[in-house]
Formats: structure tokens, sequence, C-alpha cells
């Protein structure tokens, strides 16, 4: 059976050489544009023979660090200093950047678990659909860079699945170590299954990395300067770009994520007093938060947590939680 074509259609032209910015076109007929389309920015820098890397940011349109850095790059870069084709998506999920949301206010969509996508299916479906069956076709490497978002703060670092030979796995660690952020850490398993731009490169057989920068709902400069340095070392370390990129500030420890009890969820709904920060080494059964139920402020506290020992990296920001939400997550030294 024939892969049904995507609906949205790019202004540039994708195989061209030079620096081309635009649109990617997608088809929105609604009460107040009957024939319009969502104009979802896209760059291609290209020159001569060489590797094809897709980068992206806004995949969570909350999450901004990226967002600003693929904006800057697209005007800085010259295609002199390209050996290759760069292709950028500063705003993958453009209807949910621009609400400033995670999710897209056109139909909820959260395009990280929106993969494969489809073609005929509402505009976060057919944005996965045209990343996976249009872009990750043409690439050899994808970084998709994402931060906390408003829900959550990290420690800056990059993150994979792990790779399933040893050779891989090194080299992995060897381009986290570019990247130069902080933490860099190994994901066992699905992570969260078949839906994430993850799994859609892995399908695709696309070398794939991600980041978690800082997030929390703003542009944190510290992580900012991380994201700009280490997607210049990542391009350089993979042949694209010709031109020296700024030297790592950060030795990147080595950590990974293997299964559910690394994160702390919130045992009741509440107001979440956090009692461990970033950074923080906790054992297992540690008190995480305290949870304060407001509305019946005479009964005791719950206490959430933490199911094993391990490196604090991600914690929650909002005070507000539900029963469920996530507090924390945890990583633990890398075991190879
Ligand atoms: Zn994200």
């Amino acid at each position: 059976m024939q892969t049904p074509r995507s609906r949205l259609s790019p202004e540039i032209d994708l195989d061209a050489s030079g620096k081309q910015t635009g649109f990617l076109r997608l088809p929105y007929s609604v009460h107040r544009s009957a024939y319009g389309w969502i104009p979802i920015p896209i760059a291609a820098i290209a020159n001569g023979n060489g590797p094809t890397v897709l980068l992206m940011a806004g995949n969570h349109g909350d999450e901004y660090e990226g967002q600003v850095a693929l904006g800057r790059l697209v005007r800085d870069l010259d295609p002199g200093e390209v050996q290759g084709r760069i292709i950028i998506l500063p705003s993958a999920n453009f209807p949910a950047a621009m609400a400033g949301s995670r999710t897209s206010p056109l139909d909820q969509g959260n395009l990280n678990r929106s993969f494969p996508g489809d073609p005929a299916g509402g505009p976060t479906a057919q944005i996965a659909y045209y990343i996976e069956h249009e872009l990750l076709q043409r690439c050899d490497f994808v970084l998709d860079i994402h931060s906390g978002g408003s829900s959550l703060t990290y420690l800056p670092s990059t993150l994979g699945r792990r790779p399933d030979t040893p050779e891989g796995v090194e080299r992995a660690i060897e381009l986290m170590r570019i990247f130069g952020a902080p933490i860099g850490y190994l994901v066992d398993g699905g992570g969260w299954g078949d839906m994430t731009l993850t799994a859609a490169a892995w399908r695709a057989g696309v070398r794939h990395m991600s980041t978690e920068l800082a997030g929390g709902g703003q542009v944190t400069p510290a992580a900012l300067r991380i994201a700009e340095g280490g997607v210049r070392r990542v391009l350089h370390a993979l042949g694209v770009l010709t031109s020296e990129p700024p030297r790592a500030e950060h030795a990147t420890r080595l950590m990974q994520l293997s299964g559910q009890d690394y994160y702390c969820y919130a045992p009741e709904p509440g107001l979440f007093e956090p009692l461990v920060e970033l950074g923080a080494e906790v054992e297992a059964g540690a008190a995480a938060g305290v949870i304060h139920p407001h509305d019946t402020p005479w009964r005791e506290p719950a206490i959430a947590r933490f199911s094993r020992a391990g490196t604090v990296v991600c914690k929650r920001v909002p005070g507000r939680v539900e029963r469920g939400d996530c507090l924390y997550h945890l990583v633990t030294e890398l075991v190879r």
C-alpha cells in the first residue's frame, strides 16, 4: 500500500542549496478564514555534500530556550559554514508555540505523543505525520530541543534512548559530552512508547538526541547559552558545520533513567511544598515534598517519597498539584 501524502506543503525547496526561510503551510479552514493555512516556520541551509541534520524546538510550545536558540541560528548561519544540509523547525507545534502552551489550542494535541501522526487528522497529527514521513526521511540525525515546560524545571540535560549496541552507546555518550550540558542520561526501554519523536526517529533509522534544558515556563539565559553552544558543537562533530564552535563550559555527568520508580508523584491533591532541590542526592524512601490539603487544612498533610535513590534532575514548578502529578524525577550513574 502506498503511504498517503502529507497535506503540509513547504514554501521552500528543502533540497535546494543556500539559505531559505519560509513556512510549512498546513491547510486550515475555519470561520475566520475559509481558505487559510497555519504558517509553521521552517528554514533550510545547505551547501555541497554532507549529512542532513534536522534541528527541532517547540515540539512543546511552552519550552522556550530551543525556540530562541534555533531562531538565532537561522539568522546567524551562513551557507558558507555548512557542508551538507541543516533543516530547522524552531516552533514545530506552531499553534502551541503561539499559545505558549505544551499542547495545541486547536486540537489539544501533544506533538510528542502524536507520532506517527495522521495525514487526515487534526493539525498536531498532521505535523507529526509530516515530520515522520517527509523530514525524517531526508535526515541522518535529528536533535530535538526540549526544556521542562511550564510545569517542570531541569538541570540542563541531554538525553537519548539507550542504543542496542555497545558501539551505539559509546557514540551517544560522545555526542552528549560534545553538547556540553552538565547532565547526560540514557533512557532504557520505550519511555513514552511509540508516539514520541524519539520513537519516530528509531523507526526511520535516524540517529537522535534530545535535551531537557531549564524550563519552568521561562527563558533561562544560562540554559540558552548551553543550547546555542551545544547545537553548534554537535553540528560541527557531525561534519555539517565547518566553522569552529564555542568550547563547552561544562563536563557532562553520565547518567541513566531506567524505570517508572525514577519518578515521584503527588499522592494527594493539594499544595506542594518541595523538600529537595535540583541536584540533590536522595535515598530510597526519603521525603520529597509535603502535600498540604488546603481544602481541609485541619487534616495532616501527605508526604510524597522517593521510591529509589538517585540524583534529582527535574522538579515541579507550580504549587497546586493533583494526585498523579509528577513532582520530581531522578537519574542514577550510568551503568554501561
Ligand atoms: Zn518537551
